[in-house]
């Protein structure tokens, strides 16, 4: 089960989230993106520290209380001081010693600015899994970092399927029961060790590649839409909910620029002929769509 950024974005939407998930039966795989918009303010503030404009340091702090609202009003009490004591302590002995030394080195070389903003970035799915875990009495956390492997390809960056799978597999090894809890999106260079990723939206990639290497039953991708549209309902208010297509038919629509899933997920889990079902955490009831063979 996969919970985009809006999923996870507010007390309201992680309250369903947790309905939706306690409503499975067990053992389940929740994948988690970062809280609606925190990506985008990581990487904006890496732009400004590297301006040294240490007025990121403000919106870095907006977003810490935003973390800790979320975890008042969303895990349970037990949990409740660690989960605190876990977002200050990603905060205060990463994030800002990032900033600060992107914004007092003027000469950092550009190849160590890239591996730094990589290093921030990751921690928005860091922060929000540790939420979601924490919602969960039955939690069991997991590191993405300890398993997703990358390698370099042209200018970008492609899953190593062989490194990751021997991992994922030592990691998921005793997932016999409870509600596991991973990060979408986060990797590491199978080489160096550096923190990678999967490239923006590429949580519901992470959530496929693990339905994939652990034989799930379906992926399930929760997002603020009711499922593929026949037309984008911005600009076509008749647009409908498609209730049923086959693996081709959404791999078309996300290469023409739907915007429902991230275009390399639906792959994998096709080969697997892995159901795939988009739903809406804000309107759970309605049936989504699902994505079959035939
Ligand atoms: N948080 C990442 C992004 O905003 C990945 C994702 O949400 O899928 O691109
Ligand atoms: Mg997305």
């Amino acid at each position: 089960m996969k919970f985009g950024g809006t999923s996870v974005g507010s007390i309201e939407s992680l309250l369903n989230l947790r309905d939706i998930v306690n409503a499975e039966p067990k053992p389940v795989l929740v994948v988690v993106s970062a809280m609606g918009g925190f990506t985008n303010q990581l990487l904006a503030m890496c732009e400004q520290a590297q301006q040294r404009d240490i007025s990121c340091l403000d919106i870095l702090e907006a977003a810490r209380k935003r973390h800790h609202d979320a975890i008042d009003g969303v895990v349970v009490e037990s949990m409740r001081d660690e989960v605190h004591a876990t977002i200050d302590r990603f905060v205060d002995d990463s994030l800002k010693p990032y900033y600060l030394a992107l914004a007092t080195n003027p000469h950092m070389p550009v190849d160590e600015i890239e591996r730094m903003c990589d290093a921030i970035v990751a921690h928005g799915e860091i922060l929000s899994s540790a939420i979601v875990a924490g919602m969960f009495d039955d939690g069991v956390p997991h590191l993405s970092l300890n398993y997703m492997r990358t390698v370099p390809d042209g200018n970008g960056r492609v899953l190593d399927w062989e490194e990751t799978g021997r991992l994922v597999k030592d990691d998921f090894a005793a997932m016999d029961d409870g509600v596991h809890v991973a990060q979408g999106f986060i990797s590491r260079d199978k080489d160096t060790g550096d923190v990678t990723n999967l490239g923006r939206g590429g949580s519901d990639y992470t959530a496929a590649i693990l339905a994939t290497l652990l034989d799930a039953e379906a992926l399930e991708i929760w997002t603020d839409v009711d499922g593929f549209m026949t037309a984008d309902p911005r600009t076509h208010p008749d647009a409908t909910v498609i209730p049923q297509m086959t693996y081709a038919q959404a791999q078309e629509m996300c290469d023409a620029g739907a915007k429902v899933i991230y275009p390399p997920t639906i792959a994998p889990v096709a080969m697997k002929h892995i159901p795939v079902w988009v739903k809406n955490t804000f309107n759970p009831s309605a049936p989504g769509t699902v994505i079959i063979d035939e």
